[in-house]
């Protein structure tokens, strides 16, 4: 039996409990693997001076695999998020998150099987930004009433979104290739190319001509992006694999995450050419953390997407094989599946689940 080497970096709140929920359904699948545990997160830059330390990308550099818990991110002020960070240092382009129902989770839908393929390096979500009343601010201002591009209020902080054809080939044709290996039909490409031309406008331009490789072999659809967010609440089963720039991405899947039953439930991967770093959706919970409430599922079955790409593809479809039979009984359901579900009886701890799904490993 193969061994392999994978970063776990448990990161802050509940990733904590996730993560060790985690580590004990893989290691009962039977799957040898050395976790080289690292850290990062609001949690250590007490410790390291910083919330990404070098050598925690080393590790992942090393071991070309991780498993990451969230990590907490400031809002409006502090350091820049050690997500965006680490996508950029490791070139993880690609963000894929699977969606599906999962009978007895609570889900508005039993039908549900999409994949959110979400850009991951450029766009608003990038964080390039200038200060309001920054002198960055105050000439890209000027650039913009010189070049009659639109005027801007002189008190205003500035994000910049930009899209390249250079990322949204890439992402489009990931999508595609996506499609193909898997034998799903379509890619749907979301957008607000009427209002903004030149950024989502490009995006759209260069989806269009990618499709055009794939004519015959995969479907292409275009979706302007707040009907698609209609869409998908009313009708989710017309979607196969939708490709979003980022930022959009980001707020499909945790709307996407609410129609299966949650963020407790919702797995993803990030991936470039060289690694792989897989999570789940959903952030630290602070409102939770370290109760011992935390659903699991999400990073469990990010780690089932790990066992596939590590070619442990037995294990992988072990896990999932528990994870559906722990929600189809119905005995040992977190407290966010129990709300969802509306479900009668006491919220199972983080543990209790936990030891329910390796009781029910084939
Ligand atoms: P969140 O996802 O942490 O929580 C939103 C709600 O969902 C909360 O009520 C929480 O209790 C619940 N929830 C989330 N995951 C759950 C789980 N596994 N089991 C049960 N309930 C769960 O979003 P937030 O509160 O907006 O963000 C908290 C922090 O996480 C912020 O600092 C944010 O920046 C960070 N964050 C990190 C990541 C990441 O590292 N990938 C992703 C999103 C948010």
């Amino acid at each position: 039996m193969a061994q392999h080497k994978v970063t776990l970096i448990p990161g802050d709140g509940i990733g904590v409990e996730t993560s060790a929920a985690m580590r004990r359904v893989v290691e009962a699948s039977g799957v040898d693997i050395v976790w080289d545990v690292a850290p990062a997160g609001a949690a250590c830059v007490e410790t390291h001076g910083t919330p990404l330390p070098r050598e925690t990308i080393e590790s992942v550099r090393r071991t070309k695999v991780a498993i990451k818990g969230p990590v907490a991110t400031p809002v409006g002020t502090g350091f820049r998020s050690v997500n965006v960070a680490l996508r950029k240092e490791l070139d993880l382009y690609a963000c894929l998150r699977p969606v599906r129902s999962l009978p007895g989770a609570g889900g508005r839908y039993d039908d549900v099987d999409l994949v959110i393929v979400r850009e991951n390096s450029e766009d608003l979500y990038a964080g390039v930004e200038f200060e309001e009343g920054s002198e960055g601010a105050r000439r890209l201002i000027e650039l913009c009433e010189e070049e009659g591009a639109g005027s801007i209020r002189p008190d205003s902080g500035i994000s910049i979104k930009s899209i390249s054809v250079t990322a949204s080939e890439r992402i489009v044709r990931h999508a595609f290739e996506y499609a193909l290996e898997r034998g799903r039909k379509k890619v749907t490409a979301a957008h607000k190319a009427n209002i903004m031309k030149h950024s989502d406008g490009l995006f759209l331009r260069v989806a269009r001509d990618v499709a055009k490789e794939y004519e015959g072999r995969v479907a292409f659809d275009e979706r302007i992006m707040d009907a698609c967010c209609m869409n998908l609440v009313m009708d989710p089963t017309q979607f196969d694999v939708i490709v979003f720039p980022n930022l959009y991405g980001d707020l499909a899947s945790d709307l996407a995450a609410g129609l299966v039953g949650g963020l407790g439930l919702a797995p993803g991967a990030n991936v470039g050419e060289e690694y792989a770093v897989f999570e789940a959706v959903h952030g630290s919970a602070p409102d939770i953390a370290g109760q011992n409430k935390a659903n699991p599922t999400a990073q469990i079955m990010s780690a089932a997407m790990m066992l596939d790409h590590l070619g442990e593809t037995d294990a992988a479809a072990r896990i999932r094989r528990a994870v559906c039979a722990v929600y189809a009984e119905g005995a040992h359901l977190t407290g966010d599946i129990r709300r969802a579900s509306g479900s009668a009886g006491a919220p199972a701890t983080c543990t209790e689940f936990t030891e329910a799904l390796v009781a029910a490993l084939d």
